[in-house]
């Protein structure tokens, strides 16, 4: 048993972060992690695993559909899936290790175990009982599943499973057009398999800006991709090792079904709270098993804290991260903050697609006098050179004052892109700055400055 100024539950993008930083401002730490392995889902079965796989795939394609354009005439690619996944466990294996490396290089203890709180000011991980002046949860989230829709990981996967297929199929079923569905549904249309997309609502991406929701589809469709919108999954069976979906069309009530080797199940994700004892200590959470925090990320239980995906707000491993900091900054006495107008959200595929900021959509609803600055790709010439013009920028600014308001991308590295408009967001800047900011030529960057220009009197090249 061992005493801490704070022990943190979960060493997810969440947790660690926030266990780094804790030991970095001086107080005694601790992060309590069941897994083998450190990094949470992101690194282990999420983000770090699944960009592993979008990159390879995404320089098949290359090979496959530009490299001869490019006077580059080399035999056809060939996939050999194993070594792609012993790739994707290697990339998986160096960030882990990362983890333990800053861990040890900060004095933060890994204590390895499942925890529970058998009491505020006390956590528990296997018959150990260790204090914590404060413990922070960052227990993360878990796929949800459908009724009617039971998840082997073998024939019907979540996102895990989808990771680690035995096979590349031939067809594959997603259901839900998430973030989760067109990444791991991009990576296996790269690898010949014919993937067919399900989604409940009418478009793609719930929740980003219209234009990028179509623009995306289209060419997501370009590359192979098939999507049925507007369709309810009821549930889907297994017989002889594939899959039957059946689904309803919204439009007129019929019900269909589709056949396929693998079914992907991508239909968001839950809080896992579970194990923790939460209810006896008073811990409240909402009806959709959230943890209930205030401002400054305390529960309703004094010294008890939560962080990322278990609490409200969006499922993304950077917004967990900014709160971890914050949190460990107000448990040094100082004042942590998190700035959730300007969070970014980027989905790898290829092209990219990034916002921040609101959508046209908001802005309309909310009624913002606004104005919208746009410009192509097809007027980049790096773009142009890498085979890479499909997509846009767009940048909203609000009418009267200039300032930025929201950013839509989609394009060559949006991902890396979006960040110059957060920073001026951050700084409360106009598109004007932008617009007057020297970008060096050629970059994909200049893509953004020109939006901005097109905010005020116009873009140079289209
Ligand atoms: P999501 O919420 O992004 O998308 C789920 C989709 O499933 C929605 O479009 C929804 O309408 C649809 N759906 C729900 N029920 C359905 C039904 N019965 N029939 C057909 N469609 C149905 O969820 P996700 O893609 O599973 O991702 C989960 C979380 O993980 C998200 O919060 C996401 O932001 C996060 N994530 C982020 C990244 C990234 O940042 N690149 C990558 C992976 C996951």
């Amino acid at each position: 048993m061992a005493s801490y100024d704070v022990i943190i539950i979960g060493s997810g993008p969440g947790g660690y972060v926030c266990a780094i930083r804790c030991a970095q401002l001086g107080l005694k730490t601790a992060c309590v992690e069941g897994r083998e392995t450190l990094g949470g889902t992101c690194l282990n079965i999420g983000c770090i695993p699944s960009k592993a796989l979008l990159h390879a795939t995404e320089m098949l394609h290359e090979a496959e559909h530009n490299f001869s354009k490019m006077g580059l005439n080399v035999d056809a690619p060939k996939v050999d899936w194993s070594a792609m996944q012993a790739y994707k466990d290697d990339t998986i294996g160096q960030n882990t290790k990362g983890i333990e490396f800053l861990f040890k290089k900060n004095k933060v203890d890994w204590l390895k175990g499942w925890a529970s709180i058998p009491e505020a000011g006390k956590v528990k991980v296997g018959d150990e009982v260790h204090d914590a002046k404060n413990i922070v949860i960052a227990s993360g989230s878990d796929s949800a599943t459908l009724p009617g829709i039971e998840i082997d990981e073998e024939t019907i996967v979540s996102s895990t499973g989808a990771l680690s297929l035995k096979e590349i199929p031939k067809k594959m079923v997603v259901i839900g057009a998430g973030v989760i569905g067109l990444e791991m549904g991009s990576v296996y249309a790269r690898l010949g398999a014919e993937v067919t997309v399900l989604e409940y609502l009418d478009t793609v991406t719930p929740g980003m800006d219209g234009e990028v929701q179509k623009n995306f589809q289209k060419l997501l469709s370009k590359q192979g991709m098939k999507f049925v919108l507007g369709a309810a999954v009821q549930g889907a069976e297994i017989s002889d090792g594939k899959a039957k979906v059946s689904y309803k069309l919204k439009k007129d009530e019929s019900e269909e079904t589709i056949d396929a080797d693998i079914v992907l199940v991508a239909t968001g994700r839950k809080p896992v709270t579970k194990g923790l004892g939460l209810e006896d200590l008073g811990v409240e959470t909402t009806e959709r098993g959230q943890i209930k925090t205030d401002d400054h990320w305390k529960t309703t239980k004094d010294g008890i804290y939560a962080i990322g995906d278990c609490i409200a707000g969006p499922m993304l491993a950077h917004k967990a991260e900014d709160e971890g900091m914050a949190v460990a900054e107000v448990l040094a006495g100082k004042h942590g903050h998190v700035n959730y107008g300007v969070i970014p959200s980027v989905i790898y595929t290829h092209p990219e697609v990034a916002s921040v900021g609101r959508t046209e959509e908001q802005l309309k609803q909310d009624e913002v006098p606004y104005k919208v600055g746009k410009f192509s790709f097809m007027g980049n010439g790096r773009a142009k050179a890498n085979f890479a013009a499909d997509g846009f920028v767009k940048i909203l600014a609000h009418r009267e004052t200039d300032r930025i308001l929201g950013a839509h991308i989609i394009g060559p590295m949006a991902g890396d892109l979006i960040h110059e408009v957060c920073v001026a967001m951050e700084f409360g800047a106009a598109a004007e700055d932008l617009a007057l900011t020297c970008h060096a030529h050629p970059t994909y960057s200049e893509a953004v400055r020109e939006a901005a220009l097109a905010c005020g009197d116009g873009a140079i090249h289209s």
